[in-house]
C-alpha cells in the first residue's frame, strides 16, 4: 500500500489500493498529464480521478481517464463555466466517502477557491489537502476566502494525520498545517495593517513583493488579495 506524488510544479498523485489505484489531480500541462496517467496505469487499475479543486493546473489530464471522476459541486461548477475538458461525472456539496478496502473522506472546504476539498485516508492517516497548502512558497489568494480557509486548516488539524501531501511543494508532516495557518495569519495582519494606514496597493504590493518572490503573473493577484482582504475583515484591524 502506497502513494506517489508527481510533478514539480503542482502535485498530482495515485494511491494504490489492492482493488486498484485513486489519482488525486491530473498535473499542469500536458507532459505531466501524460506521466501521471501512465503511472497511474503502471500501478493498477484506475477507480477514480479526484479533483481536489477547479483550478487548471490541476486538470490537465482529465480528459485522457476512463474512469469516473470526482469533485465538489462547486469545482464541478467552475469547471463548467470554464470549458474545462474532462468534467467530473460525480459531485459533492459538503462531503463523500469513498468505501472501498480502506474508507477515504472527501470533504468541500471552499478557502482557496470556492470548490476546494482535501482528499483524507483516514486508516494511513494520508491526508491530500490540494491548495489549502502551498508547502515553502506564496499560495494563490486570486479568490481566495480567507476565513473559510483558515477554518478548513483548523478542522483538518483535528484530524488524525502523518503525512500531508499539499497542492504544490514538497509532501510533509501535520507542521504544514499550522505554517499554512500562520503563514496566512501573518500576511493577513500585515495587510490588515496597511489597510489602516491608507497604503496605495502600489505600496502593499513592493512591501510583499520586497519578502517573496512571485511571479511575474501573480502581482495582479497579490493586489486581489488586498481587496479580498479589506472585504472579508474590515480596515481597521482589531488585534484580537
Ligand atoms: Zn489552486
Amino acid at each position: 500500500m502506497k502513494h506517489i506524488v508527481t510533478g514539480d510544479r503542482v502535485n498530482a498523485s495515485a494511491v494504490v489500493l489492492p482493488e486498484g489505484v485513486l489519482v488525486i489531480d491530473a498535473s499542469v500541462d500536458s507532459q505531466g498529464a501524460q506521466a501521471v496517467y501512465a503511472e497511474a496505469h503502471r500501478q493498477g487499475k484506475v477507480l477514480y480521478l479526484i479533483n481536489t479543486h477547479e483550478h487548471h493546473d490541476h486538470l490537465a489530464g482529465n480528459h485522457l481517464f476512463a474512469c469516473p471522476i470526482i469533485s465538489s459541486l462547486p469545482a464541478r461548477e467552475s469547471m463548467v463555466r470554464a470549458g474545462a475538458r474532462g468534467l467530473p461525472t460525480l459531485a459533492f456539496s459538503r462531503e463523500m466517502e469513498l468505501h472501498l478496502s480502506e474508507p477515504v473522506r472527501l470533504r468541500h472546504f471552499g478557502g482557496h477557491s470556492p470548490g476546494s476539498a482535501a482528499v483524507y485516508f483516514l486508516e494511513r492517516k494520508l491526508l491530500f489537502t490540494g491548495d489549502l497548502i502551498f508547502a515553502g512558497r506564496v499560495p494563490y489568494m486570486g479568490e481566495a476566502d480567507f476565513p473559510a480557509w483558515l477554518a478548513a486548516l483548523k478542522t483538518m488539524e483535528a484530524w488524525e494525520v502523518e503525512t500531508v501531501v499539499p497542492g504544490h511543494g514538497p509532501q510533509g508532516g501535520k507542521e504544514l498545517l499550522a505554517q499554512q495557518s500562520q503563514w496566512l495569519e501573518d500576511y493577513i495582519r500585515d495587510v490588515r495593517e496597511w489597510i489602516g494606514q491608507s497604503l496605495a496597493p502600489q505600496e502593499m504590493l513592493d512591501r510583499v513583493l520586497a519578502r517573496f518572490q512571485v511571479v511575474q503573473h501573480w502581482q495582479e493577484m497579490l493586489v486581489k488579495s488586498f481587496q479580498l482582504i479589506q472585504e472579508q475583515f474590515g480596515p481597521n484591524p482589531k488585534l484580537e
